[in-house]
């Protein structure tokens, strides 16, 4: 870490690394909410997030559900926010293949809420799957239990293959559900990569896919002044500023995440500078062991701009 190495960072010096911040992509299990509760002081920052009118998104790997279904399930907890504001590897996948393979057929495991955010695509059944001579153009693997059964699974290696492209909404090992440690689609997406000799294209975090999707949102809400510097009608002949949004729609975004590999060691990947949280499933003994390239890193060290004990303090840095 730059400068001091307390964790987590102290109030003053998080203020100052975060200078300069137009917008937020916020993880959202270990950063909003852990097993099915709202994280202590989550609400409460994410209303003068609101109010700040700092632009975010929240961008999560949670793709059980539509995004819409998210949002009602956040607003329980008493979160207010807009399905529109969430990117989830769902959503970006569907959008992925909304663009890829328009008009096209694809066999997508995931459950009916789930399946909502490909509206308007081909999506084949399991009873069209098993029709003689059908083909896909692509499989996606999601995370819902119901449907990675043994023949879903088996009819998605089928399609694998012969030919179809092999996309995972993302590849996460286990996550925390109110049962304990629970199996997540990695298992299955590894195991199809091992029995079909195919690696998969994931959209998910830690990709570039999902950060790039949720970048260009929050760009594009970024005031007027910054849009137009890229733009003809602006008179700019040599093209944007570098570094403005217009050039870079990751710049001046801070990612806030709660895992050092998923969130911090992704979004630095896909340029943007990153914050963890220690309300999820990093310690800060793994942020030390992670600065030196030891585990949870593999070899190259990671280091986030800053450690923040809670969104809140996150919040409370930039807006305070
Ligand atoms: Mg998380």
């Amino acid at each position: 870490m730059a400068g001091s190495d307390l964790i987590p960072t102290p109030p003053a010096e998080l203020r100052e690394r975060l200078a300069g911040t137009r917008g937020l992509l916020i993880d959202l299990d270990g950063v909003l909410m852990l097993r099915g509760e709202a994280i202590p002081g989550a609400v409460d920052a994410m209303d003068r997030l609101e109010q700040s009118r700092l632009p975010y998104r929240i961008l999560t790997n949670t793709s059980l559900v539509s995004r819409r279904t998210l949002s009602l399930q956040a607003a329980i907890l008493g979160f207010r926010i807009e399905p529109d504001h969430i990117v989830s590897a769902l959503s970006a996948t569907a959008a992925h293949t909304r663009r890829a393979f328009a008009g096209r057929p694809i066999y997508v495991l995931a459950a009916p809420d789930a399946r909502r955010e490909f509206a308007g695509q081909w999506l084949v059944s399991h009873a069209e799957a098993d029709s003689p001579g059908m083909a896909v153009d692509a499989v996606v693997v999601g995370d819902s239990p119901e449907e990675l059964t043994y023949a879903n699974v088996n009819r998605a290696f089928r399609f694998i293959r012969d030919g179809a492209a092999f996309i995972a909404v993302h590849r996460n090992p286990w996550w925390s559900t109110v049962g304990g440690p629970t199996i997540d689609a990695g298992l299955f997406v590894v195991g199809l990569e091992y029995s079909s000799g195919t690696i998969a294209t994931v959209l998910g975090k830690p990709s570039s896919g999902i950060f790039a999707e949720a970048a260009s949102q929050v760009a594009a809400g970024l005031p007027a002044a910054d849009a137009a510097a890229g733009s003809p009608a602006a008179g700019v002949a040599a093209g944007p500023a570098a570094g403005s949004p217009a050039s870079d729609p990751t710049a001046g975004l801070v990612m806030v995440g709660d895992d050092l590999v998923m969130d911090v060691a992704g979004g630095i990947a896909a340029g943007l500078r990153t914050v963890l949280v220690l309300t999820g499933r990093s310690s800060p003994e793994d942020v030390a062991r992670a600065a030196r390239g030891e585990p949870p890193a593999s070899g190259a060290p990671i280091v986030p701009i800053a450690i923040a004990p809670s969104i809140a303090g996150v919040v409370d840095a930039l807006a305070g």
